[in-house]
């Protein structure tokens, strides 16, 4: 297969094209009504990426390249079909994938040129392969904990700190030295070789909970090591797309320990998310009011305005539908339905506007924390699906609490609070929820989707609306 010949100003226009989706895929990503938008502007600039560099001149024969396509398409078609509360673990192997990849060019490219590297060469060349190896191992590492199949506590020992830190020194130390001698051909497989181990020990210390914030961390240092890539291979579009990537995944992680009160270092080395023993001990002894789907039904339909917050168990039993028909038959009885969204509800950021905006729910129903909390102690019904952490007191007012400081929505506010989930069984922190015992609280035991729709069609059912529950 040979070559077209395209003038590489057309290829150069096509790139500044990508550039500008690129750009715009991230403004729209930023709100609900435009995300979808945001998602075709990225897709199409990639495609306009990918198909003007395979114009390009330098490519002398399409055979490895056709090859290439055909394998990662096998691999990656099925890597896609996954179901959405495996977006996160899945993230992280695109990440380490790439990463991999730009680790694997960038050494390439450097026995290419060895021994004439010029020193800015030699800097960022070093850059791209560190940050490319240590994204590798660190992407796989927390993949495996998502997905379970490394032990999701934080392991810790004495020193830990020292020992990462001091790795990573040795291998900038390296890269400087090589920087300053690129002959020295022998010692490059160490910024290849420390890098990767330092990615699989700085992801040993942090807990599961902590892991979509590190993926988004990582995320970030795969940017860079793309950006870093794009000077050695002198492409803009590589500078500007890794640039973008790395500060969008820097500032998501940024966001994302905000609304968890955590400091990035706290992030890196607090070895959050441990299950708390005695919190799970003292469930047993306790009781709680519960309630079926009838009496759910006739206080629901009683009520003047409900504010539902959905978690994580709503995604896990794809009861977003369900809870759509809800949102239908309480609108349709004259109640005030809103929803609030807790900027880490579920296991990855937009995790609950993405659901709710599949069952088409309007957009303007849906309002962050910071908005829906103060209308929450005027609320007559606040219905929590699936949700466990967001919605803890002891976020508030308990300081030992692994979780206290994080804001989180006052449900407990409510006049009456219901709570679906299956279980007393913990949220993603492993703590115990304070508001379950509540005596404003009811517990309604069962699957998301399916205690959802028996309220639905118990809604449908003729009389409710006279029974007073509020
Ligand atoms: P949680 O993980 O705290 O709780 C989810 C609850 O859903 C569980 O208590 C579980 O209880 C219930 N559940 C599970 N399956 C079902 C089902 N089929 N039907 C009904 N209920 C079900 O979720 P939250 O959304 O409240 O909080 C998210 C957590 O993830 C927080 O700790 C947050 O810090 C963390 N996190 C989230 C990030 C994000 O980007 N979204 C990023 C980093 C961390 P049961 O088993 O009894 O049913």
């Amino acid at each position: 297969m040979t070559t077209a010949q395209i003038p590489e100003q057309a290829i150069e226009f096509f790139y500044l094209i990508a550039t500008a989706l690129f750009v715009l895929s991230l403004k729209w990503l930023s709100a609900p009504a435009t995300a979808r938008r945001g998602v075709w502007a990225g897709e199409i600039g990639m495609v306009l990426a990918i198909g003007a560099t395979l114009l390009h001149r330098g490519i002398v024969d399409y055979t490895w390249i056709a090859i290439a396509l055909v394998v990662g398409a096998i691999i990656g078609i099925p890597l896609g079909l996954v179901h959405m509360t495996a977006v996160p673990q899945r993230t992280a192997l695109s990440h380490a994938f790439g990463a991999l990849c730009v680790s694997l060019v960038g050494t390439a490219e450097f026995y290419q040129r060895t021994p004439h590297v010029p020193r800015f060469m030699m800097a960022v060349l070093s850059m791209e392969v560190i940050l490319g190896s240590l994204t590798f191992t660190g992407s796989l590492m927390a993949a495996g904990k998502l997905q379970e199949v490394l032990p999701q506590r934080p392991i810790t020992y004495k020193g830990q700190n020292i020992v990462n830190i001091s790795l990573l020194a040795i291998a900038v130390a390296v890269a400087v030295y090589l920087v300053m001698h690129p002959g020295e051909t022998r010692l490059f497989p160490l910024i290849i070789g420390i890098p990767l181990v330092f990615g699989v020990l700085m992801i040993v210390p942090i807990g599961g909970a902590d892991m979509p914030t590190v993926i988004s961390l990582l995320n970030s240092y795969a940017g860079l090591s793309a950006a870093a890539m794009g000077f050695v291979l002198d492409s803009k579009l590589l500078i500007i797309a890794g640039a973008l990537d790395g500060s969008s995944g820097f500032v998501l992680s940024v966001i994302m320990s905000k609304a968890m009160n955590r400091s990035f270092t706290n992030v890196l080395f607090g070895a959050f998310g441990q299950v708390q023993p005695t919190a799970a001990g003292a469930i047993e002894a306790r009781t709680v009011r519960t309630a079926t789907a009838e009496e759910a039904a006739a206080i629901l339909g009683a009520a003047n305005s409900v504010v539902v917050v959905p978690g994580y168990g709503m995604a896990v039993a794809q009861a977003q539908h369900k809870v759509r028909e809800f949102y239908d038959a309480l609108t349709k009885r004259g109640v005030d339905v809103k929803f609030g969204i807790h900027p880490v509800a579920g296991r990855m950021p937009g995790h609950m506007n993405v659901l709710l905006a599949e069952a088409d729910i309007p957009y303007d129903r849906l309002l962050d924390m910071d908005a829906i909390n103060p209308e929450l102690p005027q609320t007559d019904v606040a219905l929590v699906i699936g949700a466990n952490d967001v919605t803890n007191p002891a976020a508030r007012s308990d300081k030992s609490s692994p979780i206290y400081g994080m804001p989180i929505l006052d449900v407990d506010k409510a006049r009456t609070v219901m709570v679906i989930k299956r279980s007393m069984s913990p949220g993603f922190a492993g703590i115990d929820n304070e508001l379950y015992y509540l005596d404003k609280t009811l517990m309604l035991f069962g699957d998301a989707k399916t205690f959802v729709g028996d309220i639905v069609r118990q809604l449908a059912g003729e009389g409710l609306g006279s029974v007073a529950g509020v």
